[in-house]
């Protein structure tokens, strides 16, 4: 039996990173075949670097793509997760600036092509699970899970016996109240 183990790549034409299983991967944005293949000990030395930098340095290589400045905005109000955001985007430019800047590969308009698809993937992905969300949230009926109904006044509370403005949900489909 041959298990292929998942491997991750980073393209030195476009900077993608991604993972996969084939033995002879080609980029998943750009098709490229001349792939470098992205360890841990890479991201270790990485994370090292970062843990030593002095303030300065660490301003000098945050750079935010697209798809990052995307993410900040959201956490907004959440300064820890924006930490996060600042040392990912730190970590992403000193990959760069290792495997992918300097490569006699490396292609800008390509590289910013990359940025800007990777960005509109994160907003279409967002807004793909803002929806399910909603639609999750919306009220159903219990008995037949249909999503549309009637607002129908309440006459008098059930359990007070007093008049109440309180307000029923009636299933359009079958008539349950809820
Ligand atoms: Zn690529
Ligand atoms: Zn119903």
């Amino acid at each position: 039996m041959n298990f292929n183990e998942d491997k991750e790549y980073i393209c030195p034409v476009c900077g993608r990173t991604f993972f996969s299983q084939d033995s002879y991967p080609g980029c998943d944005f750009c098709s490229n075949h001349e792939l470098t293949i992205y360890t841990n000990e890479m991201a270790k030395e990485i994370n090292d670097e970062i843990d030593k930098m002095s303030p300065l340095e660490f301003r000098e290589n945050l750079k935010f793509e697209p798809r990052a400045q995307f993410y900040y905005e959201l956490e907004k109000g959440d300064s820890k997760e924006q930490e996060k955001s600042k040392r990912s985007a730190v970590y992403h430019e000193l990959l760069y600036k290792k495997y992918v800047y300097n490569s006699p590969l490396f292609d800008k308009a390509k590289f910013d092509m990359r940025a800007e698809w990777e960005y509109e993937n994160a907003v279409e992905m967002e807004e793909g699970y803002r929806k399910r969300q909603e639609e999750k949230n919306k009220p159903r009926c219990p008995k037949c899970g249909c999503t549309e109904f009637q607002m129908v006044p309440r006459k008098w509370s059930p359990f007070t016996g007093f008049l109440t403005n309180k307000v029923d949900r009636v299933c359009v489909k079958c008539k349950t109240r809820y």
